[in-house]
């Protein structure tokens, strides 16, 4: 959820840039400029959770859009310009407006601390604003959050702050007040936290009421009586603010102009490429560039795009990639050999620029969501056991490569057993779910967190000794038994035992596996809620 300035700038003024060269020049094509910068403009500022800027772009790009299709329309009458200059003119404003709002320092936006905060071992602490008439209310949701390293500011309706720092989180609750006030005051928030996401809590659960919300500018609503642990969770899924790696794809085309073509507009879309104009290469390329998606000219030299899939789909590693192809109107019997093929998709030539960004960035999406869900757990979003013992294995090579240092803690949750046949399994799986989120939210991007086991998770610190390993893990261990876990109208607290084991006093990743294992057994003998670190483990 974080965007840079500079970025933000570049792309408000390359947006600008093209409806100016449209103005001067009405042609089809400046048209079709200005549509693909405006398209790229609104997924940048969603992809940076900029929702509220979003909303005014969203706006734009409808008015843009519904022009596109037809050629003929072009120029377009000057009322229809007019419009579109007023909006795109507002939309740069308000741009400049949170530039401006974001370039003061840090220390000057803080208003307020609430003295709940729990301090965070390794990541810096994130930040939300409570909007409540009742702030005892909320109480133990902001325990809750403070456990997770989240800070919470509270303030009454009448006493939000009158400068605009940069919040990405505001919830606000609208119990005590009349929909057309709370829905007011939404809308002016909603206009003046443009980067922010913004959840309405306490909404009543009828139909209007929450259309109101949500039109009012909110992201989310949590209709009365949402349960916390519903609230704590998509607090915690918008504070993840884990960046998406960007998107690769290999082009496979023998003209170089039309590889020339393509890559500019994937640059536009923020996507990287690389391309290989001889389909011999294209095994090499794949091993080498490693992309999420390939583009492939139906018709080249000495081979089809059809052969050369099949070529690719001869490698395992290969075989869930997706292939879209690139071919001309009349290949219907080439489409359907690669349709039988698996084939993907086809764009036509010339490639209509925005088509051509869709296609890849859904292909490409769906790609990765079958990669995560083949390596990561399903109720943790964690690394599942072969992959956690796969990154360990490659933690420890690197460790052993640069005589470096590196600590795996072991952890189990205390009679857990128990919990499940008290409070049921979904109480039992959001305990999990819980432990999980403390782990990720303290532990640094480069730790390894995985869940090894059903109530059983492998934490790998690089760069971490044994002495420091231990205090992250008990801060942790003690924070998490303060966690209170709600269950009908009270509470309950959980713990978790941990044993750890460190490079290079054990070498390998199995023995860090085992050592650390029977440091935890010990745990649990010693009376459970506690880490161990026995001497011969570092
Ligand atoms: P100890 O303190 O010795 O670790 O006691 P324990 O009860 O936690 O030990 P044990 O390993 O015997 O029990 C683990 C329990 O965790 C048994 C199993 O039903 C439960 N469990 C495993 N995976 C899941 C899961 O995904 N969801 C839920 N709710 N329970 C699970
Ligand atoms: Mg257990
Ligand atoms: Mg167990």
């Amino acid at each position: 959820m974080s965007c840079s300035s500079v970025e933000l700038q570049q792309k408000c003024t390359a947006l600008t840039a093209t409806w100016d060269g449209y103005c001067s020049t009405p042609t089809f094509e400046n048209f079709v400029e200005f549509a693909v910068t405006l398209n790229s403009f609104a997924e940048f500022l969603i992809a940076r959770g900029l929702s509220g800027l979003h909303h005014l772009g969203r706006d734009l790009e409808q008015v843009a859009l519904a022009l596109f299709g037809d050629e003929r329309s072009h120029p377009i009458k000057p009322e229809t310009m007019a419009e579109l200059d007023q909006k795109l003119k507002g939309l740069v404003e308000r741009v400049s407006d949170y530039i401006a709002a974001n370039s003061r320092p840090r220390e000057e936006r803080r208003i307020s601390t609430s003295p709940l905060a729990a301090p965070s071992d390794l990541q810096p602490v994130r930040q939300l604003w409570l909007v409540s008439q009742n702030e005892e209310s909320w109480r133990d949701l902001i325990a809750q959050l403070g456990y997770f390293g989240i800070e919470v500011d509270i303030f009454r309706w009448d006493a939000v702050p009158a400068e605009s720092p940069s919040v990405p989180l505001l919830l606000l609750d609208v119990a005590g007040l009349l929909t057309s006030e709370w829905s007011a005051r939404i809308r002016t928030l909603r206009a003046r936290f443009d980067a922010s996401n913004l959840l309405a809590l306490t909404v009543q659960t009828d139909f209007l009421s929450l259309q109101t919300a949500l039109a009012a500018g909110c992201d989310y609503c949590f209709p009365r009586g949402t349960s916390l642990p519903t609230i704590v969770a998509k607090v915690l899924e918008l504070n993840d603010s884990e960046e998406q790696e960007e998107y690769r794809v290999l082009v496979v085309e023998d003209s170089i102009t039309a590889i020339k073509l393509i890559q500019r507009t994937l640059e536009e879309n923020g996507i990287q490429s690389s391309a290989v104009s001889n389909p011999r290469e294209v095994l090499d390329a794949l091993k080498r560039y490693n992309p999420d998606l390939i583009l492939m000219d139906m018709h080249m030299p000495n081979c089809t795009g059809v052969e050369a899939a099949r070529v690719i789909r001869q490698h395992p590693q290969f075989l869930s990639i997706p292939i879209v192809y690139l071919s001309g109107e009349t290949d219907v019997g080439m489409q359907i050999d690669a349709l039988r093929l698996g084939g993907d998709h086809f764009l036509t030539k010339p490639v209509n620029p925005v088509w051509l960004n869709a296609i890849v960035k859904t292909k490409i999406e769906r790609y990765r969501a079958l990669r995560r869900s083949m390596f990561h757990d399903s109720l943790t979003g964690l690394l599942n056991h072969t992959s956690t013992k796969r990154v360990l294995d490659q933690a420890v090579s690197a460790a052993a490569s640069d005589n470096g240092v590196l600590s795996v803690a072991m952890i189990d949750i205390d009679h857990f057993k128990k919990v499940n046949d008290t409070y049921g399994h979904p109480v039992g799986d959001q305990i999990i779910r819980s432990l999980a989120w403390l782990l990720k939210q303290r532990l640094r991007k480069t730790d390894i967190v995985g869940r090894y086991g059903g109530e059983e998770f492998l934490v790998g610190l690089p760069g971490t000794a044994a002495d420091h390993a231990f205090e992250v893990l008990d801060r942790i261990r003690r924070d998490f038994s303060q966690i209170k876990h709600p269950f009908n109208e009270t509470w309950f607290n959980t713990t978790f035992s941990s044993g750890i084991a460190s490079f290079p006093a054990i070498e390998s990743s199995e023995g860090l596996v085992k050592f650390a294992d029977e440091a935890l057994y010990q745990a649990k003998r010693g009376g459970r809620n506690r880490v161990m670190l026995p001497k011969r483990n570092h």
